[in-house]
C-alpha cells in the first residue's frame, strides 16, 4: 500500500516514514503542499497523510484540492488540536484526523481502517455479494449465514459483527474500532456487549476458533474448513 506523507518538518517526517515502512507500507514523502499535490497527480498514491501546517499551501486547502479531483483517502496528521481545524479538514473531505503526537500503531490502524472503508465502497456490488470463508458463507444482501450448507440464524447485531470481522479475515480488529463501526460508539461500557455477541456467534458456529480473542487488542476472524 503506497502512502504519501505531506509534512514539512523533516524530523517528524523521518520518524513517520520509518514507522510506516516498518509496518509494511510503501511510503513516499513530500515536504510542501505543492510537492504533495504533484505527487498525488502522478497517481501512484493510495492514502495521503497530511500535515496542516505547511509552508506554502495550508493543509486544509491541500485537502480541498485533492478532493476536487479524486476520492483518495486523506488522513490529517496535525499538531493543531483545534476543533475548527478538525471540522474544516473533515468538511474539506478528510477521512480521518489524528493529533500529534500519536502512536504509530494507532496510525497504522487508522490507515488500514480508512483503506477498508474505501475498498468496501469501491467494491459496491461486490461488497454485497456472498463471502465464502472456509466452511462459512455470509450473504450481506439476504443477511443469511450458512455453515457447511446449513443455515445459521444470527440476530441483526450478530450478523453485523460477523460481517465486520470477516471483512478482513486474519486481521486483528481492535475493540475500539469494532465498537465504533458496528455499534457506533466507543463507550467502554459496551465492551461487555461485544464479548457477549462474540460468545453467541462462536456458539452458533460451533467452534470458538472462528473468532480468536487477541488479548488487550481485540478479535481476529479465522476462516475454518
Ligand atoms: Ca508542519
Amino acid at each position: 500500500m503506497r502512502v504519501l506523507l505531506i509534512e514539512d518538518d523533516s524530523a517528524i517526517a523521518a520518524g513517520i516514514l520509518d514507522a510506516l515502512r516498518r509496518s509494511g507500507f510503501d511510503a513516499a514523502h513530500a515536504a510542501t503542499g505543492a510537492e504533495g499535490l504533484a505527487a498525488v497527480e502522478a497517481g501512484t498514491t493510495e492514502v495521503v497523510l497530511l500535515d496542516l501546517g505547511l509552508p506554502d499551501i495550508d493543509g486544509v486547502e491541500v485537502c480541498r484540492r485533492i478532493r476536487a479531483t479524486s476520492t483518495l483517502p486523506v488522513i490529517v496528521v496535525s499538531a493543531r488540536d483545534d476543533e475548527l481545524d478538525r471540522v474544516l479538514a473533515l468538511e474539506m473531505g478528510a477521512d480521518d484526523y489524528l493529533v500529534k503526537p500519536f502512536g504509530f500503531r494507532e496510525l497504522a490502524a487508522r490507515i488500514r481502517a480508512v483503506m477498508r472503508r474505501v475498498t468496501q465502497e469501491a467494491a459496491g456490488d461486490d461488497a454485497s455479494s456472498a463471502r465464502t470463508l472456509g466452511a462459512l458463507i455470509l450473504d450481506p444482501r439476504s443477511r443469511r449465514v450458512s455453515l457447511r450448507g446449513n443455515a445459521v440464524h444470527m440476530t441483526a447485531k450478530e450478523f453485523e459483527l460477523l460481517e465486520y470481522l470477516t471483512s478482513d479475515p486474519g486481521a486483528v480488529m481492535r475493540r475500539g474500532d469494532i465498537l465504533r463501526d458496528v455499534w457506533g460508539t466507543s463507550w467502554y461500557g459496551t465492551t461487555k456487549t461485544l464479548d457477549a455477541h462474540v460468545a453467541a456467534i462462536r456458539k452458533k458456529l460451533g467452534d470458538p476458533a472462528w473468532i480468536e480473542a487477541v488479548r488487550g487488542i481485540g478479535f481476529r476472524f479465522e476462516a475454518l474448513l
